[in-house]
């Protein structure tokens, strides 16, 4: 069985979503996983955010928008009177929710469930067209299976026996829709797979479900070899290797949610990339398979930290790395790049929650240096380090660029490299003009 995900484009409108159904009603049995319409996400957010500063004018305002498209759009989307009603009646429903919870103290649980109504609401309609059609479809509740462990991390495991314990409930039908992005973390409230999770949502269904094939369909023809949003001329990459796939999602290609390759990867379900606007289009394909002597893409990733810590107690000494680790350890934060030398090491994190902490413990290993508003830029490809002049070729196109870290050799498949923000575009331009 194939699990196919819908981007919030590809739903955002009535028509985009009647044109989703006519592609999903192939008569092969599948699961597909939808996104709230494009924009809803937002507006819930900025409807929480309003409320949290006891804005409730504006976050009205925002509420009757969303009100206003979402009746246009199903008036706009069914054929019979009976099917509208329906949906016009569940929709009034969340919306009713919100209209209260809004006016509630905003805490963090409240508005986790404000931002979890979008793909409920998405996935009611796409439902009810489907049954108005006469298609054997039907909803499977995200918060029935979707659940995080201890850390705030999807469980695998758990997500897969909750998944086969209510399988049997929905296995005659020919398409079962779900949520993606939304879940229920390990005291059973509601919760999210974060900003783009929907991505994840099929990976960890197809992984759990062993499934033929993942495919996510979005706006775009697959995966470009750089950031279309600032680069000229970008093309689709026709096939990508898991690991080469991870590191550009991790590393700012926006057209896949972060973590999202690694539930496929783990059970060795192939990935495909495809565009709704443009169904026959090749798209990508994420697989085992690696192709060699070639740079595939550059991607970029924003809001990234630096932090160098100078200390002459390095020198010659063990044990140092592991004092400065444990440190980031303790305050759960990640660790992106990393480049030492033999007095000072510099590195990079993305999560500056408990930066102030962090940096007040490292003073106790050497002098700590902190540059914000960096970009981690993510060169992926065949760059193994037998491949002679490949990262010459990086490295030259960055010629006129001030290049504050450069990370290559951790891996096969990757160069890293750490400029300022306002270099980005220029750094991701010319690497464009001379790798591809
Ligand atoms: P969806 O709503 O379907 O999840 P997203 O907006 O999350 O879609 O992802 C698709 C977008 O990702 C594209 O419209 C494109 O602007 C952006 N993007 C960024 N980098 C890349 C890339 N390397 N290849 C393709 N798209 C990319
Ligand atoms: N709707 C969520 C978001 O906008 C999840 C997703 O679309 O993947 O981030
Ligand atoms: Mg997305």
């Amino acid at each position: 069985m194939k699990v196919l995900k819908f981007g919030g484009t590809s739903v955002g409108s009535a028509e985009r979503m009647q044109h989703v159904a006519d592609l999903i009603t192939d008569g092969q049995q599948k699961i597909v996983v939808l996104s709230a319409m494009s924009g809803t996400t937002n507006s819930l957010i900025q409807i929480s955010d309003y409320a949290k500063r006891d804005n409730h004018a504006a976050a009205a305002e925002v509420l009757n928008e969303l009100t206003r498209k979402y009746h246009l759009e199903i008036d706009a989307l069914y054929a019979t009177e009976s099917c509208r009603n329906e949906a016009l009646r569940r929709i009034e429903e969340f919306l009713n929710q919100l209209r209260k919870l809004y006016l509630m103290p905003i805490g963090e649980q409240v508005e986790k469930e404000i931002v979890a109504m979008g793909e409920q609401m998405s996935t009611n309609m796409m439902t009810l067209l489907l049954q108005e059609r006469g298609v054997k479809a039907t909803l499977m509740p995200a918060l029935d299976f979707m659940c995080l462990d201890e850390n705030g991390e999807p469980s695998l495991p758990l997500i897969t026996e909750k998944l086969h314990a209510i399988w049997s409930s929905y296995k005659d039908y020919d398409i079962v829709i779900t949520q993606g992005f939304i879940c229920r973390n390990h005291n059973g409230r509601i919760s999210n797979l974060k900003r783009g999770g929907s991505d994840y949502s099929a990976s960890l269904i197809g992984a759990a479900i062993d499934a033929d094939e993942i495919q996510i369909w979005t706006d775009i023809d697959g995966m470009h070899n750089n950031d279309p949003r600032f680069v000229a001329n970008t093309k689709p990459v026709p096939q990508l290797s898991f690991e080469e796939a991870a590191e550009l999602a991790y590393f700012g290609a926006k057209i896949l949610h972060p973590t999202c390759i690694l539930p496929a990867k783990l059970k060795n379900i192939p990935v495909r990339l495809l565009n709704t606007l443009e169904p026959s289009a090749q798209g990508t394909t994420i697989s085992n398979t690696f192709k060699q002597g070639k740079i595939e893409a550059v991607a970029a990733k924003d809001g990234i930290c630096a932090i160098r810590i100078l200390s002459g107690r390095m020198l010659m000494a063990y044990g140092f790395l592991r004092q400065m680790f444990e440190i980031f350890e303790k305050y759960r934060t990640s660790i992106d790049l990393i480049t030492t030398s033999e007095v000072a090491v510099s590195l990079t994190i993305d999560n500056t929650d408990h930066l102030d902490s962090i940096v007040d413990e490292l003073r106790n290993l050497g002098t700590v240096t902190v540059e914000r508003n960096m970009v981690i830029i993510s060169v992926v490809g065949d760059l193994n380090t037998q491949n002679v002049g490949y990262e010459a070729k990086v490295v030259d196109a960055l010629k006129e660029i001030p290049v504050r870290m450069i990370s290559y050799g951790g891996s096969d498949h990757n160069i890293s490299i750490l400029i300022r923000a306002e270099d980005k575009t220029r750094a991701l331009q010319a690497l464009s003009d001379n790798l591809f």
